[in-house]
């Protein structure tokens, strides 16, 4: 059988735990008997980013620069067990929150929708993607406990010395607290056009939401930046694309959702988006089921699954039980960047592929094939559970008879 030829490597970032075993497990299945597969590769396992005091990281955020797509297994992100666990030289930062700092990248999270699987809201027949603003507000605050009689001020130095200052409050009648924090036009600049970009890419409305009407500096900054930018550089192409971008205040957001079809991206500020990629995904079913992709302002694309190292499968997985753990957002992370390695190479064969994995993974599960944690969401009648590597062979079988193969 001839095997589907690759021109650009794709940049390939393994990980941990019960994900880094069903990584393998799925390029075994899935891709290898498939595609001559050309792929740079990046150990991204804790043993090996603390081997290289985490240089390995950096490194493969780099080449996702260079080579304008990657795929990321879910890493470990070391506490103060896995210091012990991993004997670890630092604690080492979150490999997803390095990645993103060097690409200046914004996470776009989507539900894979599947037929069997109803959503708590069982309108949303389509997925909703949630696209998170990952730069300060109050992630990057500095908060103060105030006694009582203090005086609060902002206080903003310029380059000569001269200050401006603004009341937060007069704390004479009771302590209390404070909080600054800040954004930056640059970030949000870039967060707006990569939003723009992945409408256009995805063809599905834009929607942003803030509180400008509270928030009338701040917020609003957020606004009118979306606002000029989509005057300036995108409404022509919303326009041509057929789709739409509009901005509405985050409440009247939260209420649409819940009464929408779904099928649009909302842009959210960094807090908002925190909340409500954890509320959508548990409305539309399984972490197991939930991709991401972390895309720059000049179209690079790191795709993964939104769920973790799946750590308690694994030590059972140590102990030598079979692997029960779902692998779909993994093979949807591997599709995504075949997808888009094909689609950017004009590799026809190659996108077509990445289709195919797509196609026969939800052809599997709407025949009821699917792993124990999607059994009780599931109201098909011949439902039945299967171990991990079962459901990848039934995938290999349907993708061949895509294939033709
Ligand atoms: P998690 O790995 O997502 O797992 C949480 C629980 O959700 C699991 O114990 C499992 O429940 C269920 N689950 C998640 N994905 C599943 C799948 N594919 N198949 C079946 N069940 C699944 O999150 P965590 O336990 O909070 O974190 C574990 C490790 O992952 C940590 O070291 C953390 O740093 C890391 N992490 C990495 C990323 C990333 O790389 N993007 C993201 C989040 C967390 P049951 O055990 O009840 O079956
Ligand atoms: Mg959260």
């Amino acid at each position: 059988m001839e095997k589907i030829r690759m021109t650009t490597p794709i940049v390939e970032m393994d990980g941990d735990e019960m994900t880094r075993v069903m990584w393998k497990m799925i390029k075994d299945t899935l891709i290898l008997p498939f595609v001559d597969l050309k792929t740079e590769y990046y150990d991204l396992g804790l043993v090996k980013r603390n081997e290289t005091d985490d240089q390995i990281t950096i490194d493969s955020a780099n080449a996702t620069k260079k080579y304008g797509v990657a795929v990321k297994c879910a890493t470990i992100t070391p506490n103060a067990a896995r210091m012990t666990e991993y004997n670890l030289k630092e604690m080492w930062k979150s490999p997803n929150g390095t990645i993103r700092a060097i690409m200046d990248g914004t996470v776009f999270r989507t539900p894979i929708t599947v037929k069997g699987i109803t959503p708590y809201i069982p309108t949303w027949t389509k997925p909703i993607t949630i696209a998170r603003h990952a730069y300060g507000d109050i992630y990057k605050n500095t908060e103060m406990s105030v006694e009582k009689g203090c005086k609060a001020e902002l206080v903003v130095t310029d380059e000569n010395g001269n200050e401006t200052r603004k009341l937060i409050h007069d704390f004479t009648n009771s302590s209390g607290i404070i909080q600054g924090v800040h954004n930056i036009d640059a970030s949000i600049e870039s967060f707006a056009r990569t939003c723009f970009n992945y409408a256009l890419d995805v063809k599905q409305d834009l929607w942003f939401a803030a509180k400008d009407t509270i928030s009338k500096t701040y917020d609003h900054r957020f606004k009118d930046i979306f606002n000029d930018i989509f005057e300036n550089e995108y409404k022509e192409k919303f326009e041509k694309a057929g789709i739409v971008y509009f901005y509405t205040l985050i409440d009247d957001a939260v209420a649409r959702t819940v009464g929408s079809e779904g099928g649009y991206i909302w842009a959210c500020k960094n807090y908002d988006g925190d909340v409500m990629s954890d509320m959508a995904a548990k409305a539309f079913g399984s972490l197991g089921m939930m991709t991401s992709v972390l895309v720059s302002p000049d179209g690079k694309y790191e795709y993964e699954a939104a769920h973790g190292t799946v750590t308690r499968h694994y030590y059972r997985h140590l102990e030598g039980e079979r692997a029960t753990a779902n692998p779909v957002a993994t093979i949807f992370a591997w599709s995504g960047a075949i997808k888009k390695r094909g689609e950017l190479d004009n590799n026809a064969e190659l996108e077509a592929f990445g289709k195919a994995i797509e196609e026969a993974t939800l052809s599997v599960l709407e025949s009821g094939v699917m792993t124990k944690d999607l059994l009780a969401l599931s109201n098909l009648e011949n439902k039945k559970a299967v171990y991990t590597d079962e459901f990848l062979d039934a995938i290999a079988a349907k993708i061949s008879e895509i294939l033709g193969k």
